[in-house]
């Protein structure tokens, strides 16, 4: 059980960042408060106006503070856009997983009726290794882990420790219990054959202490085809770090936008809601993007976090929180991505109002 107050760190950070976001904290708070939950929010600095305030995207002050927090809500970054030394540093959201060992990224992608979808029938969850794999930045203490011997020649580092792959296939096995019991290993062990061959044959060791979860394999390469062919098949999808941001970026789109992927971050003990989508510098400002990406990574957030506290009452917010945004798609209200005509701000309202 939670005692005293839930302590949530706020990250607005760039772009739509700061238009989603607080649409998200607002409707999480109505939800968490008219269960009982006492929720303390903190606005921290991140981002671009990091920089101008502090000297950082992330300053080593917000870094500190986030230590205290029992959740945090983390807007996108938009890096290319940031000044001089800043654009080439790693990114903010790089920075927080590593500090917070947040190892496990969760992105389901499940279509919501009333909204148009390639796959309407899709329900899946991508649990994707998010601490090495070929993602240089994240897997040395010190550098980028890519090189550059000649202006003509560029090499990265990829790496694969059978611990981490044995520890985020047992939270897919764990997640796949309480869905439909499937789970699909995902590699390329026919080319990269240590590397992902590790990740692969550690995945299926762990399959083998799961005898009620049923396991299959596939290679990357034929997993985007298949999922495009027949996406219902799936139910959990575990790999690693790189093919995982690909794969969820493509399931994203067949249920329906990218502006609805939503998704968590998490070690064993910490969680972070974080949507896939980027900054969106294209439409940021004009008050149209759409919030539910947010919302539900709010909504995994506070769920994750009331199963781990044996607390229900985090965890009915958070289902609270996706029945109403499912209303209010329901009832009409849409932003322009899912051809509606609604400013973020309006939808948000209505998700308040039905909460
Ligand atoms: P990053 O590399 O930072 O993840 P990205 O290259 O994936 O960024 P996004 O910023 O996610 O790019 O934007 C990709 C496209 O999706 C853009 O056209 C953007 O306007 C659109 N988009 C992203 N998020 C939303 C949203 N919440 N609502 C509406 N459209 C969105």
């Amino acid at each position: 059980m939670i005692e005293g107050e839930l302590r949530i760190a706020v990250l607005d950070g760039d772009g739509i960042g700061p238009e989603v976001v607080p649409v998200a904290v607002r409707a999480a708070d109505r939800a968490l408060t008219a269960r009982g939950v006492a929720v303390r929010w903190d606005r921290l600095p991140f981002g671009r106006a990091a920089i101008d305030s502090h000297g950082a995207p992330i300053p080593e002050q917000t870094l500190d503070a986030l230590e205290g927090y029992d959740l945090m809500v983390v807007g996108p970054h938009d890096s290319a856009s940031y000044p001089g030394e800043h654009r080439s540093a790693p990114a903010p959201g790089a920075i927080l997983r590593k500090r917070f060992g947040l190892y496990a990224n969760l992105r389901p992608a499940r279509a919501i009726p009333g909204v148009a979808a390639t796959a309407p029938d899709i329900d899946l969850l991508i649990v994707r290794e998010n601490s090495e794999g070929l993602y240089a930045d994240r897997n040395m203490a010190v550098g980028s882990g890519e090189f550059m011997p000649t202006p003509d020649v560029a090499l990265a580092v990829g790496l694969v420790t059978r611990q981490a792959s044995e520890r985020i296939a047992e939270r897919a096995f764990e997640l796949a219990r309480t869905r439909r019991g499937h789970v699909t290993v995902v590699h390329k062990a026919n080319v990269l054959r240590l590397t992902t061959g590790l990740f692969r044959d550690a995945c299926l060791d762990v399959a083998r202490r799961y005898p009620d979860v049923t396991v299959d394999q596939q290679h990357v390469d034929a997993m985007a085809a298949l999922l495009v062919r027949r996406p219902a098949d799936f139910d959990v999808v575990v790999t690693e770090n790189l093919f995982g941001d690909i794969l969820s970026d493509l399931a994203a789109e067949l249920s329906g936008s990218l502006g609805l992927a939503s998704s968590i971050n998490c070690s064993d003990t910490r969680v972070m809601a974080q949507a896939v989508h980027g900054a969106a510098p294209d439409i940021a400002g004009r008050g149209v993007a759409d919030p539910i990406a947010m919302l539900h990574s709010v909504a995994s957030a506070l769920q994750w976090y009331g199963l781990r506290h044996d607390d229900a009452r985090p965890t009915e917010a958070g289902a609270a929180l996706r029945q109403a945004v499912a209303e209010t798609v329901a009832s009409g209200i849409g932003t322009p991505d899912l051809g509606g005509t609604s400013t973020t701000a309006e939808f948000g309202e209505r998700v308040v109002s039905v909460l």
